[in-house]
């Protein structure tokens, strides 16, 4: 869940250079390229809304040279891969650390005319790639996938969690923060299809476990509510730094936990009991 820069790529300069490309699938698409055009534009004008954007069914019957131009990008296509390895922080798409995969937003299955447009890659871990698979939309209007190069709202604290159960080991879930409308379908969306099937809650464990078991490794040595408040705001801050992202799965972990008050009670007594435990 966060908000990328757009790729610096002119897509429709990378088709029109496309037309010197000799590869088979180049000289394959050829005769659609106007059609290709026209998508390009709807998909930027949308902000790749899929409640807007329709696929052209014309276009269906060149899934596999537009696939294949994906998967072995000519030189004119060299986005791909510069966007595919270009990113560091957190993935846009969950918010957790590790990338290395391109997620399509409209899945290529359903949108192959948008395989290799830039603003529909979405470098992202591998995790909630597969996750997520062709999903993109919900049941009711508006419930939709979060698109990282165009919902700006992601640029600010959208995610935080809530503690549930008892508070030895609760239960972690993600919770939309500060969003209302649309930007709340979105956020709710993403949570449930995928933030949660990438495996938030065992993300939040381990952290919550250190909180509790081992404060004084992350936390000062004031056992008060107020120290304990300033120490998980710094952990916030510094792992937002570091992703890049306000919405990544840790700074979002202690953020919740900062602005929930038996939270913040219960650890400044975990780190009252850790002061008095005798030096081994
Ligand atoms: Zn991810």
């Amino acid at each position: 869940v966060r908000l990328l820069p757009q790729p610096t790529t002119d897509d429709l300069v990378a088709l029109t250079r496309l037309e010197k490309s000799w590869g088979k699938s180049a000289k394959a698409i050829r005769p659609v390229h106007p059609s290709i055009r026209t998508q390009f534009i709807a998909y930027a004008a949308a902000g790749g809304d899929p409640w807007q954007v329709v696929a052209d069914p014309a276009l269906a019957g060149f899934s596999a040279a537009l696939e294949e131009l994906y998967e072995y990008p000519p030189v004119a296509l060299g986005h791909v891969k510069t966007i595919r390895d270009g990113l560091t922080g957190a993935c846009p798409m969950c918010g957790r650390d590790a990338l290395g995969t391109l997620d399509h937003y409209l899945p290529k299955a359903n949108y192959p005319e948008f395989c290799f447009f830039s603003r529909n890659l979405v470098p992202a871990c591998s995790r909630c790639n597969t996750a997520r698979s062709t999903a993109v939309i919900g049941l009711n209007p508006g419930q939709r996938a979060l698109q990282p190069y165009f919902d700006a709202f992601a640029s600010q604290r959208v995610l935080s969690v809530e503690l549930t159960g008892n508070l030895q080991a609760p239960d972690i879930r993600p919770l939309p923060f500060n969003v209302v409308g649309a930007a709340a379908l979105v956020v709710n969306w993403q949570i449930d299809n995928v933030l949660i099937p990438a495996g938030f809650a065992a993300y939040a464990a381990p952290i919550w476990g250190t909180l509790v078991d081992n404060p004084l490794s992350i936390l000062d040595e004031v056992p008060t509510a107020e120290a304990v408040a300033e120490g998980l705001e710094r952990l916030e801050r510094a792992d937002a730094a570091l992703s890049q992202s306000q919405n990544s799965w840790r700074s979002s972990i202690f953020h919740g936990v900062r602005n929930n008050q038996n939270a913040i009670a219960f650890l400044a007594q975990r780190v009252d009991t850790a002061m008095k435990r005798p030096p081994r």
